[in-house]
């Protein structure tokens, strides 16, 4: 059934609208989401918070929209926080301790948080209780504060960089996987009917081929191709023309990479002679962040078989030579 087109068209509105409310709507991640819904109903049982829990995984898999469901699906509010947000202890305190008795609090990034309020925050998932240091030097003392139990959703996009103390203290851990194609089709097929877009399914499937495993980018590409059709085809219902012309407008590949992706994979290819080369050493050559080319572009490269990890550095595969259209030192595959 087709919503009605949301007033409110920003980008972050309609990514907002799209959010699956319930983990029967969320689309794919089998394994995690029978892992949560266990979870949640063992909490619900025995009437108490559930877990904490941590999600990682690359951007835009589900993490924010997880978290929103845990909140809904046990039935209690909110509060959203962030890594950034929280670099004192303060700051943290100030948060922990003006949550209701079973709130969900959700920190994205969390791996980004202030090492001070890490620490802080032990206790807190632990004990649900915080020690606040009140004055300085030798008269300093610390006031422990109880706090109201609450469920932590911590949301990462480097679980290697928690420190094991923080890692231990969430009773589970999701690793959300990029998505298969045809999960993808479901997202879009959702998406457009929220959207109001008639779209066949060949023009879905092409668009779920190229949205990188992630649903972010397959909303995203589904609503330039609307924004094509209604311009190029006076909003007539997109063709695979329409769709291919869109998608080549903004720089999506016929397989799904984008620009920054292309720039990684030709500077190991054509500039490191296929590497080893270090992460910091790449992410220079293509002016990007090291954190943004290990974090968002890298593991989609490997997962594709494009890029390897050894001990000494990244290596383009031959596979990637060949989609460059660029000869492998080593001859042809096989
Ligand atoms: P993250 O927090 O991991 O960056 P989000 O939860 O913000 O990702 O999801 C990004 C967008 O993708 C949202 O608009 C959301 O609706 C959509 N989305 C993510 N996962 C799914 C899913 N499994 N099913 C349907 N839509 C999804």
């Amino acid at each position: 059934m087709a919503s009605p087109q949301p007033h409110d068209d920003t980008e972050l509105a309609i990514e907002g609208a799209l959010r699956p409310g319930s983990l029967a709507d969320f689309v794919g991640q089998h394994k995690v989401r029978g892992q949560l819904q266990l979870l949640l109903d063992a909490a619900r049982i025995q009437e108490r918070p559930a877990d904490h829990i941590l999600l990682a995984g690359p951007p835009g898999l589900g993490k924010t929209t997880l978290a929103m469901i845990v909140a809904h699906e046990s039935n209690r509010p909110l509060r959203m926080s962030s890594g950034p947000a929280i670099q004192h202890a303060g700051d943290l305190a100030a948060l922990l301790s003006s949550l209701m008795p079973g709130e969900v609090l959700f920190i994205d990034e969390i791996h980004r948080m202030a090492r001070s309020a890490e620490e802080m925050l032990y206790l807190a998932m632990e004990d649900f209780r915080i020690d606040i240091m009140v004055g300085k030097g030798a008269g300093a003392t610390s006031i422990p504060l109880d706090l109201a139990p609450f469920t932590l959703v911590g949301a990462t996009t480097r679980s290697g960089l928690l420190p094991n103390p923080l890692r231990d203290r969430f009773g589970f851990t999701a690793h959300l996987e990029y998505y298969e194609p045809e999960e993808l089709e479901r997202v879009i097929e959702r998406s457009a009917g929220f959207l109001g877009v008639g779209l066949g399914g060949r023009e879905r499937a092409e668009i779920a081929r190229r949205s990188r495993g992630t649903p972010r980018i397959a909303n995203r590409l589904l609503r330039r191709v609307r924004d094509y059709a209604l311009v190029h085809a006076h909003g007539a219902a997109p063709e695979l023309g329409d769709v291919r012309a869109a998608l080549e407008l903004y720089d999506v590949d016929a397989i799904g990479l984008d620009r920054l992706d292309r720039a990684v994979l030709d500077a190991l290819v054509r500039r490191f002679r296929g590497g080893p080369v270090g992460l910091s050493t790449l992410a220079v050559a293509v002016g990007e962040e090291p954190d943004t080319v290990e974090s968002v572009v890298e593991p989609y490269l490997v997962r594709i078989g494009f890029m390897g990890r050894t001990p000494r550095g990244r290596v383009a595969t031959p596979e990637a030579y060949a989609h460059l259209g660029v000869a492998h030192p080593l001859g042809a595959p096989g």
